[in-house]
C-alpha cells in the first residue's frame, strides 16, 4: 500500500512537474512571437516627492498581455527572457519606448518627467549597454537627464569596479543610477560609498508592515538616515497607505511610490492621472487606482 501511494505521489509529482515545463515552452514559443508582433506594452508609475507632493517622474515596468492566455507577468516573463536569449531585444525595446514616451511628455510640457527603466542582469553585464543608452538617447531626442536606470544590488557586486565604470560611464552622459529592491540583496555597505549612484529604493517588503512593525521601521529608519549621509535619494517602493506614507515623510525619505498613489498605468491613462493630480493636488490619490 505505502508502495503504491509513494508511487501515485511520485506521478502526480512528474505530472506537475511536466505541466510547469511544458507551461514553460509554451511561454517561451509564445514570448518570442511577443516580441516580433510587439505584444508588449509599458505601464508607468509616478513617484512622489513627499515634501510636497510634486510628481518627480515615473518608473516604466513592462507588461505582457497574451491574447488568450491574458497578462503574464514580468517576474514570470523577464527570467524567462533572460533564459531564451530574449532579453537583450527585450531590453532594448524598454529604453527605447521608455525614451520615446518620455520625449512626447517633455514636448506636450508635462515635464519634466524622469522616466525609470529597469535593467536585467544581462543587461548590465553584456558590454553593450553603454552604446545601446547613448543610441536610444540620440533617437529619442530625450535629454539625458530624463532618463534613470534601476539596478539592483546583486548586478554591481558580481563585479564591483566594473560596475563602478559603466555607472560612472552613464552618469557622465547625464544619466541617474538607483539601486532598486534596496535591503533585500548581498550588498556590501562599502560599495555604496564607491559606487556612482543617485538613489536607493526602500524595497517594498520593509514598507509593507509600516508604521506598526518596530523592526521594519528601524530598517526604514536606518536606510533612511545611511542614505542621506551618503548624499543619496531614498525613495520607497509599494506605498499602499496613508499611514505607510506618512512614517516615511515623517522619517526623511525624500521620494515614494505605490497603490497610495497610482498604480502603473499604460502611457495615455498616466497622463490624464497627472493632469488630474496636478488640477486638484494630492486629493486625487485615492481615486487614481
Ligand atoms: P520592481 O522594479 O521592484 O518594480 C516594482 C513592482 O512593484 C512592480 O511589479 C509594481 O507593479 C509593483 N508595485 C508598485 N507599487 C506597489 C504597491 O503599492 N503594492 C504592491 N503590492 N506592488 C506594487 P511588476 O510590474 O509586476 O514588476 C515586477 C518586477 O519585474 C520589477 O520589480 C522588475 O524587477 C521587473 N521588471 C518589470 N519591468 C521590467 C523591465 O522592463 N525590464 C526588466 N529587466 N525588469 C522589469
Ligand atoms: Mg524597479
Ligand atoms: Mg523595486
Ligand atoms: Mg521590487
Amino acid at each position: 500500500r505505502a508502495k503504491e501511494a509513494g508511487k501515485n505521489r511520485y506521478a502526480f509529482y512528474a505530472a506537475r512537474m511536466d505541466a510547469q515545463a511544458q507551461r514553460r515552452l509554451a511561454l517561451q514559443a509564445a514570448l518570442r512571437r511577443a516580441v516580433d508582433r510587439r505584444e508588449l506594452t509599458l505601464a508607468y508609475q509616478p513617484k512622489i516627492a513627499l515634501a510636497d507632493g510634486r510628481v518627480t517622474g515615473v518608473e516604466a515596468l513592462a507588461r505582457w498581455v497574451h491574447p488568450e492566455w491574458g497578462a503574464i507577468s514580468p517576474g514570470e516573463f523577464i527570467p524567462l527572457a533572460e533564459d531564451v536569449g530574449l532579453i537583450a531585444e527585450l531590453g532594448r525595446w524598454v529604453l527605447s519606448q521608455a525614451l520615446a514616451d518620455a520625449a512626447a511628455w517633455h514636448q506636450r510640457g508635462l515635464g519634466p518627467l524622469r522616466v525609470a527603466v529597469n535593467l536585467s542582469v544581462s543587461q548590465f553585464a553584456d558590454g553593450e549597454l553603454l552604446a545601446n543608452v547613448r543610441r536610444a538617447l540620440h533617437d529619442s531626442g530625450a535629454p539625458p537627464s530624463l532618463l534613470e536606470l534601476e539596478l539592483t544590488e546583486s548586478m554591481v557586486m558580481r563585479d564591483p569596479e566594473e560596475a563602478a565604470r559603466l555607472l560612472q560611464a552613464l552618469r557622465a552622459l547625464g544619466v541617474q543610477v538607483s539601486i532598486d529592491d534596496f535591503g533585500t540583496g548581498h550588498s556590501s555597505l562599502a560599495y555604496l560609498k564607491r559606487l556612482p549612484l543617485d538613489a536607493v529604493k526602500l524595497d517594498r517588503s520593509f514598507v509593507q508592515d509600516l508604521p506598526d512593525a518596530p523592526k521594519d521601521a528601524a530598517i526604514a529608519t536606518g536606510v533612511i538616515a545611511l542614505a542621506q549621509q551618503l548624499r543619496l535619494e531614498v525613495v520607497a517602493e509599494g506605498v499602499e497607505t496613508q499611514a505607510q506614507r506618512d512614517f516615511l515623510r515623517q522619517a526623511g525619505c525624500d521620494q515614494a511610490q505605490g497603490y497610495f498613489f497610482s498604480r502603473p498605468l499604460p502611457a495615455a491613462a498616466l497622463v490624464e492621472w497627472l493632469q488630474a493630480y496636478r488640477r486638484e493636488g494630492a486629493g486625487v490619490e485615492r481615486e487614481a487606482v
